[in-house]
């Protein structure tokens, strides 16, 4: 590398008889592409990775579970009615709003000048390779403790109607309920970005593995079946973690169970539905008696 850009620089003195112009012009050329100098580029390239998130994260189990192998799994839903055509659209209708707020989020924190205050760092070798996926897990965290609080506040009579409303029209969820939000909660949703990247530094990777795993965990909160192995109810991460029917619960009844991925806030605050665990075991036996979805 170092021969070929001395090379080059030695044809172009030669060339030009102008050596600075042009060495200018190589060293330009030589850049490599940065987002943060070209917002409308790396703009578009959250927006098609969210989106596309969206599309195969959520798409993917709703093919399984909905469409290809309902015949065989649909009597092992957490709640036995299935959602209609018309929910399912005005949740992907709404899910897409929130993708958008979601880029506009991602894009004020990584290309204005917002990004000055903030915690996010160029460079992986800044932090050993140990601290990425650390940041991803303290991320999820702090987005554990925020949810739980927003989501509280968003279930207070006065801002119920106006917001969150628009989510538990979906009582039976499915995958395409993981983002149905009303665009005022869209960006309450989003907005846990803003404490994360002041408390954590983090990497664009790192956040963009963040939103990519808050995903995932949120689709199998809304799968509307338990996939979790049998073991998973006789160790203590059954007492930490949340499931399917922790979130399906709340779908169905409306008031308890607003924690995202712990029960840590819901079993602190008295919070957690009385009947949860009762109605996780009824969802496994039918499960495991039927045998029909594997371990
Ligand atoms: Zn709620
Ligand atoms: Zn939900």
């Amino acid at each position: 590398m170092h021969c070929y850009t001395e090379g080059t620089m030695q044809v172009a003195e030669r060339l030009s008889g102008y050596p600075e112009f042009h060495l200018t012009l190589i060293r330009n050329s030589r850049r490599p592409a940065n987002m943060k100098e070209d917002p409308i580029h790396g703009t578009m390239l959250i927006l098609g990775a969210t989106l596309l998130r969206y599309i195969v994260v959520a798409g993917i189990p709703f093919l399984l579970f909905y469409v290809l192998l309902y015949k065989q799994t649909g009597h092992l839903k957490i709640q036995q009615r299935r959602a209609g055509r018309k929910d399912f659209l005005r949740e992907i209708r709404h899910s897409l709003q929130s993708t958008l707020v979601f880029t506009l989020m991602g894009s004020l924190i990584l290309f204005t000048p917002f990004r000055h205050y903030t915690r996010v760092y160029d460079h992986l070798t800044d932090y050993p390779a140990w601290y990425l996926p650390l940041s991803v897990v303290l991320a999820l965290l702090v987005h554990d403790t925020y949810f739980y609080w927003m989501h509280r506040a968003l279930h207070h009579p006065k801002l119920f109607a106006l917001t969150h409303a628009l989510h538990h029209k979906s009582t039976n969820p499915s995958p395409w309920t993981s983002y149905s939000f009303h665009i005022l909660e869209s960006f309450a949703e989003a907005l846990v970005l803003l404490p994360i990247v002041w408390l954590i530094p983090m990497h664009p990777l790192g956040i963009a593995l963040f939103m990519l795993s808050s995903f995932v965990i949120n689709v199998y909160g809304h799968l509307g079946y338990e996939i979790m192995p049998r073991w998973f109810r006789h160790t203590v991460l059954f007492k930490i973690f949340n499931t399917s029917v922790f979130h399906n619960f709340h779908h169905s009844k409306f008031k308890g169970n607003y924690g995202l991925y712990l029960r840590f806030w819901d079993r602190l605050m008295n919070t957690e539905h009385p009947g949860y665990e009762k109605e996780y075991d009824r969802v496994q036996e039918q499960r495991f008696v039927n045998r029909k979805i594997s371990q």
